[in-house]
């Protein structure tokens, strides 16, 4: 992966290829001349797709994530790992479809390739040490 600073170097790069195909178009005519173009905005269009990116990696990183991670880590700290898939970025919520006032709390895995949940309890605490729980079970 890499850094926003490394991405607007390449990008930069790719900017001063496009600037000398622009240039050398000039003395060109025909074919020549349509190709440097080409290849000028397909520079171009390839250092705005990494200014871009360094752009969002850089927001992600303002937001306190990490560069590579889609999601911020352990939001709560004694939770076990995902016995399913080992994902460490857990939740605690409140699941949809209970009514007002109707105790419930889960464990969610934030891999957005699982997003298996843990038992429905009434309070956080029990919730937590279910969660716990299934994952020593898994863990032998
Ligand atoms: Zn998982």
């Amino acid at each position: 992966m890499r850094t926003p600073a490394e991405l607007r170097a390449e990008a930069e790069r790719l900017r001063a290829m496009a600037k000398n195909r622009r240039e050398a178009a000039e003395f060109a005519d025909g074919h020549a001349y349509r190709d440097d173009l080409r290849r000028a905005k397909e520079h171009e269009q390839e250092a705005l797709a990494l200014e871009r990116k360094a752009t969002e990696l850089e927001a992600a990183q303002a937001n306190g994530y990490t560069v590579g991670e889609a999601h911020p880590a352990v939001v709560e700290p004694g939770l076990a790992a995902c016995p399913f898939c080992g994902e460490a970025s857990l939740d605690v919520i409140r699941p949809d479809g209970f009514p007002e006032g109707f105790p419930a709390m889960q464990v969610i895995c934030r891999n957005p390739g699982c997003l298996c949940s843990g038992p429905i309890r009434p309070d956080r605490g029990e919730a937590i040490s279910y969660w716990n729980a299934r994952a020593e079970l898994h863990e032998v």
